[in-house]
């Protein structure tokens, strides 16, 4: 999973990256709010970590604009001892949860992973086997190779994984991903499998989208 710690002390930042790390989650870190609100804009996170006393404002800050772009991602408030009033306004303003520092790195791992089994419903990625696509940011990415997609391909490659081990008719595909535009006789369909094998493929690896001979494609389940 992607977290994003908020937080602007070297110690405890680094003893929550190392921790999330050895638990196999990738961690990016923001010191201040302005850093944070940038990381919060420009890429996709799991679950957020949020310290409160930033040094050029409040973690609340960074809140807002976690929501203003996702309701769904949880959002754990990691404050100090005495900031009572504001993990209470935080929770009622939309966090999940709160830890008062100190906190144990045990506790920590409980509590992410606690919010990661709620948020697994509303997960923005869709994974089978190593291909992997983010449905917000319309990244494809298998083993080391990571592709933006332009919208037609991403469409095409998230009806296939929406339908794994299920094969599609060139026309179901016409259908889904660009409606009433063209027909049957057209081969748009095998020409944009082509460039998703072109992007996603690579030598002695099966391909990421299978041809059924006389029926249509799948992305093997
Ligand atoms: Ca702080």
């Amino acid at each position: 999973m992607k977290i994003l710690l908020v937080e602007d002390e070297d110690r405890i930042a680094s003893f929550v990256v190392k921790g999330l790390q050895a638990d196999a989650h990738v961690v990016e870190r923001a010191a201040d709010v302005a850093s944070a609100k940038r990381l919060v804009a420009s890429r996709s996170f799991d679950l957020v970590l949020l310290d409160l006393l930033l040094p050029d404002g409040n973690g609340a800050e960074v809140l807002e604009a976690v929501r203003a772009r996702d309701d769904e991602i949880p959002v754990i408030v990691l404050s100090a001892l005495g900031e009572v009033d504001d993990k209470v306004s935080l929770l009622d303003r939309g966090a999940d949860d709160y830890l008062t520092k100190p906190f144990s790195m045990r506790e920590l791992s409980a509590r992410v992973r606690a919010h990661m089994r709620h948020g697994q419903v509303v997960s923005h990625s869709l994974r089978i086997g190593e291909l992997e696509l983010d449905t917000r940011t319309r990244v494809a990415k298998r083993g080391v190779t990571s592709v933006d997609l332009p919208s037609r391909e991403y469409a095409l490659l998230e009806y296939l994984m929406r339908h794994p081990g299920q094969v599609l008719t060139r026309q179901q595909l016409l259908d889904a991903v660009w409606g009433f535009d063209f027909d049957t006789g057209s081969n748009v369909v095998d020409v944009y499998v082509g460039y998703l094998r072109r992007k996603l493929d690579f030598p002695g690896a099966p391909s990421v989208i299978e041809t059924v001979r006389g029926a249509g494609y799948r992305v093997p389940a």
